[in-house]
């Protein structure tokens, strides 16, 4: 009898001391390379083996993301915001309310140019109501025309979407009854209007929170230096900061942009210039709301594992696992996932292929090379 404890107690104090080493590993690499979100398990399994591989929590290795999204498509966002986003050379996600789109003389010409220069067109219903109240077919109707009326004028897939006043959010039956509709009609992810308090890699603990992302809105009291700061901090401490914008106007109130929480253009302006100095610094992937989500979806999900290392090349696998996320969104869909592969002194990679297409190398030190894979696309294969 004592002998069976002492054999648990040490079994157990063993098991527990194999955790902290690993978990010590786990940080002494990562950061190493502060953005990798896990290394491969062989490797950290075998200590003698020198290839050591990791997915990177962003695009590029960045820390963070930041996606900027506007709401409602009021008057001022196609003449203003699209040219200013293009100045700065950076993207957003816009979610117009499906009736605005032809209410303006712009129009679908303005949605195609959005889209041209990268910008992502989400839904964010027709007419505006209040999705939690609606009977099932209005339900139905307000959530995939949008989608369907889209595609057919700019050939473009919808799949986020925008909670009007942020309903359909919350853990009512009727809240959870509208992300059970947005599943099944094909969306990946949905933006709330609560405010973000998650801030961290770890902001989707389960697959539920994807169709409740939280984030920071402007107000018309809203400061540059704050909406800064919450840029700080986010390239800082990791994770996806997405900002809501309303109505964006010049000091002349050109286009009468006067909706809902209007932003001048002068603070908005500023406010990008931050965030492109940020962009700059390699601190942040500013990108769509759609992208940043799919990525980490995927990235969350993913394994990778090295499945043969010779002389000559070292050949590894990435598979993403996540069924519901493989349920809606085609292979063709899926986007690459930055990897990152540790190099012992005397290694220099010459090639990357997968499947027999060559993978373009992001960046390559003496330390590490990075670069984008497809994920359940084959085997990819470094050459020595
Ligand atoms: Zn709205």
């Amino acid at each position: 009898m004592t002998m069976t404890m002492t054999t648990t107690m040490t079994k157990r104090l063993f098991l527990f001391l194999i955790f902290i080493l690993f978990t010590c590993m786990i940080h002494a690499q990562s950061n190493r390379f502060g953005t990798v979100l896990f290394e491969n398990q062989t490797a950290l399994e075998q200590q003698n083996n020198e290839i050591r591989a990791g997915i990177c929590c962003w695009k590029d290795g960045r820390n963070s993301a930041v996606a900027l999204t506007f709401d409602d498509w009021s008057p001022g966002q196609y003449p203003l915001v699209v040219p200013a986003l293009q100045k700065y050379g950076l993207v957003g996600t816009f979610f117009p309310i499906l009736n605005n789109i032809e209410r303006y003389d712009y129009s679908w010409a303005a949605i195609q140019k959005t889209l041209e220069q990268g910008n992502e067109i989400g839904n964010h219903t027709i007419s505006h109501p209040d999705l939690t109240k609606l009977p099932i077919g209005e339900l139905a109707r307000e959530t995939t025309e949008p989608q369907e009326v889209i595609r057919e004028h700019v050939g473009t897939n919808v799949n986020t979407l925008a909670y009007p006043y942020g309903a359909g959010a919350g853990d009512t039956e009727d809240d959870k009854r509208v992300r059970d509709y947005l599943r099944a009609g094909g969306h990946i992810a949905a933006r709330s209007v609560w405010r973000i308090s998650n801030y961290g890699y770890s902001f989707a603990n389960s697959e539920d929170d994807y169709y409740r992302i939280q984030m920071f809105a402007l107000t018309e009291q809203t400061t540059t230096e704050e909406v800064c700061s919450e840029f700080d901090k986010i390239a800082s401490g990791g994770g996806l900061l997405t900002l809501l914008y309303h109505s964006i106007d010049d000091e002349q109130n050109s286009y009468n942009d006067n909706w809902y929480a209007q932003v001048k253009l002068q603070s908005f302006c500023d406010q990008l210039a931050y965030l492109q100095k940020l962009k700059e610094q390699k601190k942040v992937w500013v990108t769509t709301f759609r992208n940043a989500i799919l990525y980490h979806r995927e990235a969350n999900n993913a394994t990778l594992k090295i499945k043969k290392s010779t002389k000559k090349y070292v050949d590894l696998s990435l598979q993403v696992t996540d069924t519901s996320l493989l349920h809606i969104v085609l292979q063709k869909d899926l986007i690459p996932i930055s990897v990152v592969v540790f190099k012992s002194a005397l290694d220099n990679y010459k090639s990357i292929t997968q499947n027999g297409m060559e993978l373009p190398i992001a960046n390559q030190t003496d330390t590490y090379i990075m670069f984008d894979a497809i994920p359940n696309a084959g085997v990819i294969r470094l050459e020595k």
